[in-house]
């Protein structure tokens, strides 16, 4: 489970491929970064922290390790107090995103404990777990338990959860949630819980936070971002949520403090405009614009016959590759035949074998034309 191998392994076979025939128009529908620009109202919130930070009086500079109180404020009010959570302002913690949380957060546990990682996974978990030499076990996601990973055999001390699921693009249901967390409390396990995809969340009944179940802030660190919600992969700005009653949030700050120096006043400025009420609908209008995306490739990918997963509740559709193909080989096929360009499901595990992972975060129109041409497959 190489995840740096996966992309690299997509880069050369794609480039050999538009090397041999310049001619065709490759379609990529296999990206996990967004392609809708920012909103504006989040451009004009930052122009404007631009010209504060040109101006004497104005002017800032080390934040707080932690963040803005007024975004820290902003994300309970909006992310949390709404769905019956409430947190200290000294729980929540801008980051520069969830991937750099994702690797830190490792830093707060000793080598030996034991991981627990559902797979196929996004390949952080998994390369971060390696990097500090602590043993994993993993759990596999297959069509046979519905993609839902049973709890594991032996007693886990960290747990890596993401929902809705980076590749899958399903969503735990509550009770399936609870079972996690009443796990979690009766082996004194932490979950880390990825909820970079919240935003995609349309089913009212699927909880948004972890922390709308009974318990979860004795064992769960949330980790956010605002990068699919507000387009944020290229300005960086995302936060983690380390409750108290982990016992953990103390020790998070004092490694905050000493190996962080804050996220950049213009980010947590753009950030804090993703909750005023234009932000919010220039959000909303981007989320519905990928929502109908992956409804056209849901549509499109099940009307050819392909058995499909996920892209309901998350951008990432999840596809069974038809008999007597591997994920790889039909990476090849797609990319040969109709110049389509996949993910193949195993680069992010062993269960990811026989499927391949399309994004909606692809072009509109780069979609409908990849359904037009597999129709001659
Ligand atoms: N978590 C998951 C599941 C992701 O898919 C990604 C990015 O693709 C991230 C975290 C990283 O997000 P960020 O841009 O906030 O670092």
């Amino acid at each position: 489970m190489d995840g740096s191998y996966l992309f690299t392994e997509i880069t050369d076979r794609t480039r050999a491929f538009q090397t041999e025939h310049p001619e065709a128009h490759i379609l990529r529908l296999g990206v996990g970064d967004i392609t809708r620009p920012l909103p504006q109202p989040i451009v004009e919130a930052m122009h404007k922290a631009v010209e504060e930070m040109g101006r004497a009086e104005t002017f800032r500079g080390y934040s707080l390790e932690n963040g803005y109180e007024w975004l820290r404020e902003a994300i309970i009010e909006n992310d949390y107090r709404p769905r019956g959570v409430e947190l200290d302002l000294e729980e929540v913690f801008i980051s520069d995103g969830a991937g750099s949380d994702l690797g830190n957060l490792s830093e707060l546990f000793a080598a030996a404990n034991r991981v627990a990682i559902p797979e196929p996974a996004y390949p952080a978990y998994v390369d971060t777990s390696l990097m500090a030499g602590r043993p994993i076990d993993f759990l596999p996601c297959t069509k046979e338990n519905g993609f839902v990973p049973s709890l594991p055999q032996q007693p886990a001390d960290i747990i890596y959860l993401c929902y809705p699921n980076n590749p899958l693009g399903v969503v735990l249901t509550r009770e399936q949630m609870a079972q996690w967390v009443n796990y979690a409390r009766m082996h004194h396990s932490i979950i880390i819980f990825d909820g970079a995809y919240e935003a995609f969340i349309q089913s009212p009944e699927i909880p948004h936070s972890v922390y709308e179940i009974e318990g979860a802030k004795e064992v769960v660190i949330e980790v956010r971002s605002f990068s699919k919600t507000a387009g944020f992969t290229g300005v960086r700005c995302g936060y983690t949520v380390v409750p108290k009653q982990t016992g953990l949030q103390a020790m998070w700050l004092r490694r905050q403090c000493t190996k962080y120096n804050g996220t950049s006043y213009i980010s947590q400025r753009g950030a804090l405009a993703s909750y005023t009420p234009e932000g919010k609908a220039a959000i909303q209008a981007n989320i519905a614009y990928y929502r109908e995306t992956a409804q056209i490739l849901l549509t499109g990918l099940r009307e050819l016959g392909y058995e499909v997963y996920g892209g309901v509740n998350a951008p990432y559709i999840w596809c069974r590759v038809p008999e007597g193909y591997t994920s790889w080989s039909f990476f090849d096929r797609l990319l040969h035949a109709c110049h389509v360009v996949c993910t193949p499901g195993v680069g992010f595990g062993p269960s990811g074998e026989g499927y391949v992972r399309f994004s909606a975060f692809s072009d509109r129109n780069d979609c409908q034309q990849a359904l037009q041409r597999m129709k001659g497959l």
